[in-house]
């Protein structure tokens, strides 16, 4: 369900419209309102600006889906550059169209078919953001060192004094040189990096080389950059920082986009917006009642109540609602699922003897039992007539039936793979 249709309306499309009909919309509208095409009025300029923010959003999946579920407010808290944010309109507009760029020239471009070739762009970084389940839970801002190239500050990016650098007369500044070879009969002709300017198209005389940069045009920086952990962000959500990356001569500066990476938490476990917690109770506490406590991730620690008689199995699941993770830009909570392991008794002994040594379970203590216990469930009894031997149980050692079996069958170790249970049974067929 969409909650908010304004910027499809911009398009004038549904909001079930496919990249296509996105697309023709927007070329179209695009047009019709481009600003060279309009006197420069300012209502032209708004509109326009208008529809290149509605489709930048609209033609990126990622950013379509918060769009429609959240609205403007997803995008605009997401630090993934909202409508507008990141490219203006004109470089979003010659971009779609592969137009002359920046200016607006209208030149060549109705007839042109669509590219998507933008301006050359430095490298995006990419960084894994490993954040703590509690830093999730309540909501963080991470402050990220991290190193970047830019331009020289000194030289402005030409690498020495102005003039001094020269375009490579060895290969006419394209870096790469045809060489020939002699192989035999045959000459050979091969592409290579000109040896003269180590492929960078142009030179410069050491003298005359910028001190700051050595002559590179960059140098690298130091740069903080403030991620946004969001309330219940989930773990893969990806923020970009648009222009922070790489600064080279003569390309627009890359991006760096931040992966949030949720580390392992030693007491829960998250699903969505679900918290599961693992609670290890006796067998007194599940029958009788009891409490259990469970450290919260804000400091907080939730006291839960078993009541008497209550009864919990063991692996079983409950519930308490709200006490999950917040949920990603709403205000509401997931659940928090607790699952029983209900640890059994040894035994159970009767009041020591005299000696202080533990006796069996007094007939008191079994009748106790039985008032508060549902009875005994029918076992498969045998007929009157079938012959009948008593056994009582003994404990069992895995160990010892291990060298049992082995002892059974004479063999020695090198079989140590199959379980002993099975070596028996196959030994007595
Ligand atoms: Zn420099
Ligand atoms: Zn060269």
């Amino acid at each position: 369900m969409v909650r908010d249709t304004s910027l499809y309306d911009a398009l004038g499309v549904s909001p079930d419209a496919d990249d296509d009909a996105m697309k023709r919309a927007y070329r179209k509208l695009a047009m019709k309102w481009h600003p060279d095409k309009n006197g420069h009025s300012k209502e032209a300029e708004d509109k326009f600006k208008e529809i290149g923010a509605a489709y930048e959003v609209l033609n990126d999946p990622q950013k379509r889906q918060i769009y429609d579920q959240y609205g403007k407010e997803g995008l605009e808290q997401g630090g993934a550059g909202g409508p507008g944010g990141g490219m203006s309109a004109e470089d979003l507009f010659s971009q779609f169209f592969g137009g002359g760029g920046g200016g607006g020239g209208f030149g060549g471009m109705f007839g042109g078919g669509m590219r998507d070739t933008g301006p050359k762009k430095a490298r995006t970084i990419h960084h894994v953001h490993k954040v703590s389940l509690e830093d999730i839970y309540r909501g963080k801002v991470s402050k990220l060192a991290l190193q970047k190239s830019v331009i020289c500050p000194k030289c402005e990016g030409r690498g020495g004094k102005e003039g001094a650098v020269k375009t490579c007369a060895g290969c006419n500044g394209a870096g790469m040189k045809t060489m020939m070879r002699q192989m035999g009969p045959m000459i050979q002709r091969f592409q290579t990096v000109c040896p003269d300017c180590n492929g960078e198209g142009e030179t410069i005389r050491e003298k005359d080389k910028c001190k700051q940069c050595n002559g590179k045009k960059t140098t690298i920086e130091r740069k903080v950059l403030h991620v946004h952990v969001d309330k219940g962000v989930q773990s893969g959500t990806k923020l970009d920082f648009r222009g922070e990356g790489d600064q080279m001569p003569g390309v627009e500066p890359g991006d760096v986009q931040f992966e949030i990476e949720q580390k392992p938490h030693p007491r829960f476990q998250r699903k969505g917006d679900d918290l599961f917690y693992q609670a290890k109770i006796d067998l007194l506490t599940a029958l009788a009642g009891g409490a259990i406590y469970v450290e919260h991730l804000d400091d907080r620690w939730l006291t839960v109540e078993i009541m008497p008689g209550e009864v919990i199995a063991p692996g079983e699941v409950k519930v308490i609602r709200g006490q999950g993770m917040p949920s990603f830009r709403h205000h509401d909570f997931g659940n928090l699922y607790i699952q029983f392991e209900v640890q059994f008794p040894d035994r159970i002994s009767g009041p020591p003897d005299a000696e202080g040594f533990p006796t069996s379970m007094t007939q008191q203590q079994v009748k106790a039992l039985e008032s508060v216990l549902p009875p005994r469930s029918p076992q498969n009894i045998p007929p009157p007539d079938a012959m009948t031997e008593d056994y009582s149980l003994e404990k069992v050692d895995p160990m010892q039936e291990g060298n049992r079996a082995r002892g059974a069958l004479g063999e020695d170790d090198d079989d140590e793979m199959h379980p002993g249970g099975e070596r028996v049974q196959c030994a007595s067929q």
